[in-house]
């Protein structure tokens, strides 16, 4: 027998030889390849380029190679690209440095909220829309960029608009910084006098005078949609270029009837595909990790049913909540003989692009934030996906050879659906990305040059829930210290507000567990065949008094479990054992690791900030009171039929059957969250007592009595 390790070192040798190989072909094959020297030319003729592109084209990975190459990162300066998901970012980061052949976080790097794979070496940065726009906050005019690329802007999250908006400005000043010039402009107001106020003092917050002078910054606005217009109106008329790409035929096939179960509809398509069609992976749009989850198991329940030959099904899934380890795993070609199944959210959508694809089912569904200015209530909804998203989403089966995309719902229903999808800033509650631009010294909000604007009713109740949550002043200029502290924290200003009030409270470590669960999808996990058994499991951490100190129960049994095992085990035992018992009690691991890293994340910052990290020990009812004085906006009172009523906005709402009150019905609850079905249901629930929001909420329940 030959040396083990000789062997299989060779052998790695001769593989790793062989991807690279693969990958200089891959990106030789690329549509973008023979546009290189075109592309750089015209991002050196022009300061705000606008790329349109179609999916795979190979926008996302190639362009900032190309201007690394070109020299666009001499003296040490970043080529930055802002992404809307954070998945896309540190997916992409991954390829490319491999591409590169380079460690990821040395010259190719990303950097995303509670993630960082940065260093002082990066040159390429992949990042999300709002960790730049956070990173504006320290350098306003974010100097160490040569070009800032904003890809994927046809999502338009309300991030990429407000991000567009602060690069016009920085864009602006860096331009007239070199010819001895007029600093940032900010909506109707000149922010250089905020800026000079703050030079003045020591400790300000740019890290250079404003004098100094900075190169100008390159502005690339990328798109997968056809439709530059508005992208290059809103920056002054800006030179647009179209890189075709390679799209295969996709038949595409709909339903006879509405379908009225579309995870069912999609389970029998994957294995309808799967006995019946030639080999091609499958992929399917679904709307967020639950399903996915959901439909994950139902497959891998199905299969053993099925003859042995007909078993080579592989489910991989990606979803914004996933553990970065895993992520890479969907673009890892099936073992021999195996059909894959990707289950995806719409991340999959443009965003990243997975080789492999020839059928495509699309259930037609998205999960989208839906805001109600007149009720200053935001909540999830689940709606029908665009005419834009459905094609891009069966172009997907197309970009290998000829595919099939099955959508399922009649095609007389695609006639009907919307051309595109809305854009966020329209439809979501603004109170996060004003409390930046207020941070970013922008204080005429209605005047802030948005590419869309959003309504004023929207934007006046946002300011209005500020100044209530005690972020904004009577002269809605940032508070201090309360303002200035909310906006360092990345959370939603509801939690942020939640954190400083518990650190008075005494009761911090309660919260910041909290936070950390309540920004994971559910850490139940709940089959709906096994509701009565998880309910069972999930009883011994359930507390009378709520939801939140139900997690908080789960959250510190996981703890006290891994600190009793780690001290016998290795890591890797230890991570089976931790896994069985998150099965045994229904927990889903996943969310409740992701949790756990994001815990420790705010953690930092919190201690940063100089909160007193305290625990109230057993005194629920202090860390209750403390619910009831963060989120005193989120009230809703029982009435004689059994529903409730928020009291901020009178909407009839009922208690989610996921919620430990839910049989229990309280007079009185805070909730966190709205979910929208058929019916109007609130979720992450604590009983709290009508008599301290006028007590502990006085400016709002003293107004309306
Ligand atoms: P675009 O941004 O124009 O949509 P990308 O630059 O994202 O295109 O992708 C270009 C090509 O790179 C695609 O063909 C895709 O299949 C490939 N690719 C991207 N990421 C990966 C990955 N992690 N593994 C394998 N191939 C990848
Ligand atoms: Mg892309």
């Amino acid at each position: 027998m030959p040396s083990v390790p000789r062997g299989n070192f060779s052998n790695r040798q001769t593989q790793f030889s062989e991807r690279r190989q693969k990958i200089i072909q891959q990106r030789k094959s690329l549509p973008i390849t023979p546009v290189e020297k075109r592309l750089v030319e015209e991002v050196r003729k022009h300061d705000v380029l606008i790329i349109v592109g179609e999916t795979g084209s190979g926008k996302t990975t190639q362009i900032p190679q190309f201007l690394f190459d070109a020299g666009f990162c001499r003296d040490g300066r970043v080529i930055g690209i802002t992404q809307p998901r954070r998945v896309a970012a540190v997916t992409v980061a991954k390829r490319v440095a491999e591409e590169c052949g380079v460690e990821l976080g040395q010259k190719v790097g990303y950097s995303v909220r509670f993630d960082d794979a940065t260093s002082g070496s990066t040159r390429i940065k992949y990042m999300t829309d709002g960790l730049l726009l956070r990173e504006a906050l320290l350098d306003p005019y974010l100097s160490k960029y040569s070009v800032i690329i904003v890809d994927e802007a046809h999502e338009r999250t309300v991030h990429t608009d407000v991000l567009m908006g602060l690069l016009k400005n920085v864009q602006l000043a860096r331009s007239s910084s070199v010819s001895g010039g007029q600093g940032l402009i900010f909506g109707n107001k000149n922010m250089n006098k905020l800026l000079e106020k703050e030079n003045d003092q020591s400790g300000s917050f740019l890290k250079k005078p404003h004098h100094e002078k900075y190169a100008p910054l390159k502005l690339i606005i990328m798109s997968a949609s056809l439709d530059a217009r508005a992208f290059s109106e809103y920056f002054g008329g800006a030179k647009a270029v179209h890189i075709q790409g390679r799209q295969f035929p996709v038949d595409i096939f709909y339903t006879r009837d509405a379908e009225t179960d579309y995870l069912d509809a999609s389970l029998i398509t994957i294995f309808q595909i799967h006995l019946e069609e030639g080999p091609g992976d499958i992929l399917v749009f679904l709307t967020g990790q639950e399903e996915i989850e959901s439909v994950e198991r139902l497959i891998n329940e199905k299969l053993p049913q099925l003859p042995q030959e007909n078993q080579k099904l592989l489910v991989v899934s990606i979803f914004a909540a996933l553990p970065s380890e895993q992520q890479m795993r969907v673009f890892a070609p099936a073992p021999s003989g195996f059909r894959k199944v990707i289950l995806a959210t719409n991340i999959a959508e443009t965003s990243v692009t997975i080789p492999g694809i020839k059928y495509v089912i699309d259930p037609g569904f998205v999960k989208a934030r839906s805001y109600d200015p007149g009720k200053g209530m935001e909540s999830l909804i689940i709606i029908p996906a665009s005419k834009s998203q459905a094609l891009q989403r069966s172009g997907r089966a197309g970009r290998e050879g000829p595919g099939k995309c099955f959508r399922l719902y009649p095609e007389r229903e695609f006639e009907k659906l919307e051309d595109s999808t809305m854009p966020e800033i329209k439809r979501c509650n603004l109170s996060n990305v004003i409390l930046q631009l207020k941070a970013l010294g922008v204080d005429d909000i209605l005047g802030f040059d948005f590419i869309e604007k959003p309504s004023r009713a929207a934007i006046i109740k946002s300011l209005e829930q500020l100044f209530l949550l005690g972020a904004l002043t009577d002269e809605c200029q940032l508070s201090d210290p309360v303002g200035h502290q909310m906006a360092r924290l990345p959370l939603d200003p509801l939690y942020s507000k939640a954190l400083i009030l518990a650190s008075q409270f005494n009761c911090l470590e309660e919260m910041l567990i909290t936070v950390a669960l309540l920004s994971v999808e559910s850490i139940f996990y709940s089959p709906r065949d096994k509701l009565e058994e998880a309910r069972t499991a999930t009883k011994c951490f359930s507390s009378p008094e709520g939801d939140h100190i139900t997690l908080i129960n789960v959250y510190r049994a996981s703890n006290d479990f891994l600190e009793k095992r780690s001290m016998e085990m290795n890591t890797a035992k230890t991570e089976k054992v931790y896994r069985k018992w998150c099965k045994e009690n229904f927990i889903n691991s996943r969310s409740l690791r992701h949790a756990r890293d994001i815990h420790r994340q705010i953690q930092g910052h919190v201690e940063q900030m100089g909160l007193n990290l305290s625990s109230c020990g057993d005194d629920m009812l202090q860390f209750r009171r403390c619910l009831a004085a963060s989120f005193f906006l989120n009230a809703a009172v029982k009435q004689p039929d059994g529903t409730y009523r928020t009291l901020a906005s009178g909407q009839v709402v009922q208690i989610h059957p996921s919620s430990v009150l839910f049989r229990q019905k309280p007079e009185c609850v805070i909730f966190n969250e709205l979910v929208q079905t058929n019916n109007k249901y609130v979720r992450n629930l604590t009983r709290v007592d009508y008599l301290w929001l006028t007590e502990l909420a006085p400016q709002y329940y003293a107004m309306h009595n």
